[in-house]
């Protein structure tokens, strides 16, 4: 098998301040993690290993995978505290020779985006979707001052899918382990691989789109971005 896809849906949406979680909620009449299930399902990678709350099984098991009869999610397991640990129990249990890591939040990734990512992972044998920073970023002191100001050109903003050796991942995962506050910090996947050391991780574009819903206003947000998807792919 070559491509796995993780699916990270496994948080508690703290930052949502609502009953229902954010991977749950519903956007355009369908659950928000429908639409990244789609993508994936679409697309080349042959499994997609779903991670999700403890106790959400059933719910998630019947309303959303045989409900919309997603062929490709081959398992479905309990997340961890962090997300770093919902990321392992996922690639634990994956079997492809790549692992592609998703936020289950960012449900406007195109199954282009995810085929872009699959040619990249092949050629550079790890990458990170991402977009060049519009806006100029500052590093903050610890009293809120301005530190510095990193050149705008270097800068992009960070999301996901994010493609690894899943071999070359559970490596960097034993090495960080092994380390006292190895995973200290940590908030993206391609960090694992970054200070494990060892291999160059390749930035490639995603999209302006390709969002992750966090707070209330997003869920507006991201009906506005299905309702162009769709008018797009009517067009074609
Ligand atoms: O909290 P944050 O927005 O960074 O979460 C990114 C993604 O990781 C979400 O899709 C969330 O469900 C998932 N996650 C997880 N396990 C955790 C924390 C977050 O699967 N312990």
């Amino acid at each position: 098998m070559k491509y796995s896809a993780i699916v990270l849906a496994g948080g508690s949406s703290r930052r949502m301040g609502t009953d229902v979680k954010k991977q749950f909620m519903q956007l355009n009449g369908k659950a928000a993690i429908y639409y990244p299930l789609m993508a994936f399902e679409k697309s080349v990678v042959d499994e997609v290993i779903l991670v999700i709350p403890a106790g959400d099984e059933g719910f998630v098991r019947h309303e959303i995978v045989e409900e919309y009869g997603f062929k490709k999610v081959t398992r479905i397991v309990t997340g961890g505290a962090e997300r770093y640990d919902s990321v392992y129990n996922g690639i634990s249990s994956a079997s492809g020779e790549y692992v592609m890591i998703h936020d289950g939040a960012r449900s406007f990734v195109t199954v282009e985006i995810i085929d872009r990512a699959a040619r990249a992972v092949e050629e550079y044998k790890a990458c990170v979707v991402g977009m060049p920073s519009k806006d100029t970023v500052k590093i903050s002191d610890d009293e809120g001052f301005v530190a510095d100001t990193p050149a705008r050109k270097s800068l992009w903003v960070i999301q996901t899918p994010q493609a690894f050796v899943r071999s070359e991942l559970l490596d960097a995962y034993a090495t960080l382990r092994s380390r006292t506050d190895g995973f200290l910090g940590i908030t993206d996947d391609s960090m694992i691989i970054e200070r494990a050391g060892g291999r160059r991780v390749k930035l490639i574009e995603g999209s302006y789109d390709n969002i992750k819903i966090t707070t209330p206003e997003d869920i507006e947000a991201g009906e506005a971005i299905l309702k162009r998807m769709a008018a797009v792919s009517s067009k074609e």
